[in-house]
């Protein structure tokens, strides 16, 4: 097959074919470059093999276009030119072997075929000549092509080989899974359960590089179900697979948490693609089987699941060594309200419950009430919608509230400042009781946040309560 018009279209590959031309070197675009050429997906990074010194290449080629700078990873053998579309990656084709303990293979030069051999899966390994002969020409060796076709992911030699010498493709092979929506390959998939324990010897920051991705595709749950049923799941997220399962007192059952908070994190995935929120959505029931209890009156409860997650978070971020800063911080406030929209759901909900509401969730207001709404899930078609529609109208009422008081990014227009003025105080608890009694009093309803109301009922609490005067 040739491809030589799909290459066309980048000035690119013939800066490249005429560099190697004058090198005297063979020079190839390959793996997920080729793969989403084909797939007719965006695609950023392009890596080139060359059968010679890829730093060489890498030079000649941004001489040509202008004298690029070009950064060269010496160790690796491998060059990188930064473009503005992403980046050019040349490496020398390359054969690689592996010993027990490491991910990092010894390295010496070999042919294009070896350097596909190299590859994690056959629709990584698919190449497309630069060279003049046969310019656009797909060198297949493995079937990529039609297991493109068909939807596959499969190693391109023995899986069990492949998956122990570098672990880290089981992640891949999920990950590639769940982006592209492809199925492995069950050989491939029976090597990934033999080797799972493997994974132990992968730095968590490349797991967590490729759960992230799982976690941004579009439908996440495929991806957390394959890593599940091979048994990857346990050994690096063990508190979402105790999750799973359902206990039953006579007829009382609780449902599947696991598959719960799947539903929870493919329904935000539909409307949202931050990261972040989706994380919340992974997170928001954490909790629940260290709080499970059986109530005779009540049936199963899970009290307290919200602060215990919200706790559980940064010791699950830290572990998966996702960042300890704000992102962290916005998932632990989500995971500890995420219970408190739904509460609101009741006739007489008053103005204060919901002004408390958005005091607590400030800016991240919108995306509680995302993974609110995608916590609303059950078998029972009828109650979604009753309980949807319900919703609604919470989201109205919060809405006219914070039209009304503008309470998203609330401060009392009484400062601490004017306090400490008033009453020529010096910090301290007094000042504290007078700020807590004029926020409770705003949030309540009793005064609205306005100078003059607010100062007088300043006044008048700082009297009665501290027998306070005015100074001036
Ligand atoms: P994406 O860039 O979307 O993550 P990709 O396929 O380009 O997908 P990269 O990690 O950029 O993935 O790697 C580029 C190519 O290098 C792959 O297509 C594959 O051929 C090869 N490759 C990368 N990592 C491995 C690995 N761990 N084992 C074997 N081959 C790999
Ligand atoms: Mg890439």
């Amino acid at each position: 097959m040739n491809f030589s018009e799909l290459l066309n279209g980048n000035k690119l590959f013939n800066v490249v074919a005429e560099a190697s031309r004058e090198l005297g070197v063979d020079s190839y675009v390959i793996g997920g470059y080729v793969r989403d050429l084909l797939l007719k997906r965006p695609s950023k990074d392009i890596d080139i093999v060359c059968v010679g010194s890829g730093i060489t290449l890498a030079q000649k080629v941004a001489q040509k276009m202008g004298d690029l700078p070009v950064v060269v990873f010496k160790n690796f053998g491998t060059a990188m030119i930064k473009m503005e579309v992403g980046e050019l990656e040349f490496v020398g084709a390359r054969k690689e072997s592996y010993n027990r303990n490491s991910r990092k293979p010894v390295v010496e030069n070999g042919t294009l075929q070896d350097d596909q051999n190299r590859r994690d899966f056959t629709i990584n390994a698919l190449a497309i000549s630069l060279n003049e002969n046969n310019f656009g020409e797909l060198l297949d060796p493995f079937n990529g092509m039609s297991d493109l076709k068909r939807k596959i992911i499969k190693t391109p030699l023995d899986p069990g080989i492949t998956f122990s010498d570098d672990p880290l493709r089981m992640m891949r092979a999920v990950r590639f899974a769940t982006q592209l929506g492809f199925d492995i390959d069950p050989n491939t998939f029976q090597a990934i359960i033999e080797n799972k324990e493997r994974i132990n010897i992968v730095s968590c920051e490349r797991i967590s590089d490729e759960l992230n991705k799982i976690v941004l595709s579009p439908k996440p749950s495929y991806g957390f179900k394959l890593l599940y049923h091979c048994g990857l799941l346990e050994i690096i997220f063990k508190e979402l697979t105790d999750l799973q399962g359902v206990e039953s007192v006579g007829n009382r059952a609780h449902k599947d948490n696991f598959y719960h908070t799947l539903q929870v994190l493919d329904n935000v995935a539909e409307k949202s693609n931050d990261l972040w929120l989706r994380w919340a959505a992974i997170l928001h029931d954490i909790a629940k089987p260290a709080t499970k209890r059986y109530d005779e009156k009540i049936g199963w409860t899970f009290h307290g699941h919200e602060e215990l997650g919200a706790r559980m978070t940064p010791h699950i971020f830290r572990k998966l060594k996702l960042p300890l800063n704000e992102k962290m911080k916005f998932v632990q406030k989500l995971v500890r309200l995420h219970l408190r929209p739904i509460a609101l759901v009741k006739e007489n909900v008053t103005d204060s419950a919901l002004r408390r509401l958005l005091f607590e969730a400030g800016d991240d207001i919108d995306a509680l009430m995302t993974l609110c709404r995608a916590d609303i899930t059950s078998k029972n078609e009828v109650k979604v919608k009753k309980y949807l529609t319900n919703f609604n109208s919470v989201e109205l009422k919060l809405k006219e509230v914070e039209e009304k008081d503008k309470l998203r990014n609330f401060k009392p227009v009484i400062t601490g400042e004017i306090i400490m003025d008033t009453f020529n105080l010096t910090p301290g608890k007094v000042v504290g009781d007078i700020k807590d009694e004029l926020r409770e009093a705003i949030l309540l309803g009793t005064i609205k946040n306005e100078y003059e109301e607010a100062y007088q009922f300043m006044l008048k609490f700082a009297s009665d309560r501290f027998n306070l005067q005015p100074v001036k």
